[in-house]
């Protein structure tokens, strides 16, 4: 309709004036960044090293953001196509494999070949590392991290429809989160971390809701952490005569 395509094109400016203001605000934070530590190199004066710092750290969640404004913008633009989740898994441990401590093991053996999803292969990508690095962090002295994906049925409730979904778990044997913590995390900014931007969580929900799914977590402190991932592969809808009837989710996006 007219008003789709309004929309569509509305988006479609949006995503290209935030990828070119991206892009500058990169030019401009980059540099800064990288003359922030030299300020704190050259001085023994207590005022002006926590001056430096707080360049760094203002140039740092600029760049974050800017990331997350380039990532919407390439969002907004490309279509979804069909993920294999294994071979994105693989490409996930290929990518981490680099910064994986040598006492974290990353376990993704038990996830089936046969998975697909209609989606941002990008994105999904981007939402899993930042799920795997939380876990990381949250195993200083060594752990396993395990990822698991299958396809599920999921009854109704207030939040979602019933129907068969595709479950994507991240787990840790990591800290794990007390109930407040669980209950701020998709607030922006917050953090636990010296260096974090409290804004990881935020991107991986706004991600995965934008593939109209659900982002759920469960944690025990001491014990570790799953965030569970689902997204609808078919779900039961009532059409106008009260039948019930299945949708694609090609046809969602
Ligand atoms: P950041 O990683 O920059 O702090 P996030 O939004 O990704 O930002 O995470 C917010 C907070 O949630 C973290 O600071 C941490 O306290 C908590 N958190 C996230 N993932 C985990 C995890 N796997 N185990 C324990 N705590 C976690």
């Amino acid at each position: 309709t007219e008003a789709e395509l309004m929309r569509s094109q509305r988006l479609d400016s949006l995503a290209m004036l935030a990828g070119g203001l991206s892009h500058d605000l990169r030019n401009i934070l980059q540099p800064l960044l990288m003359v922030a530590p030299m300020i704190s190199e050259r001085t023994d004066d207590t005022r002006l090293l926590r001056l430096g710092e707080l360049v760094e750290d203002c140039a740092k969640r600029g760049l974050d953001m800017v990331a997350s404004m380039l990532s919407f913008a390439r969002g907004a633009r490309q279509a979804g196509s069909t993920v294999n989740v294994k071979q994105l898994l693989r490409a996930l441990d290929l990518l981490m494999r680099g910064t994986l401590p040598r006492n974290v093991v990353l376990d993704i053996s038990d996830v089936p070949n046969d998975l697909n999803f209609e989606g941002n292969d990008t994105e999904l990508q981007q939402c899993l590392l930042n799920l795997c690095l939380n876990a990381i962090q949250a195993m200083p002295s060594g752990g396993t991290l395990t990822l698991r994906a299958e396809r599920t049925w999921v009854d109704a409730d207030g939040q979602r429809a019933a129907g068969e979904y595709l479950r994507i778990a991240v787990s840790d044997t990591g800290v794990g989160m007390d109930e407040d913590v669980q209950r701020r995390l998709f607030t922006p900014f917050f953090t636990t971390k010296p260096d974090g931007t409290g804004l990881g969580l935020l991107s991986c929900k706004r991600i995965v809701e934008n593939h109209r799914g659900l982002l759920g977590v469960t944690s025990a402190p001491g014990e570790g952490t799953t965030f569970q991932i689902l997204l609808p592969l078919e779900l039961e809808t009532a059409d106008a005569r009260g039948r019930s009837e299945t949708v694609r989710n090609a046809r969602l996006l």
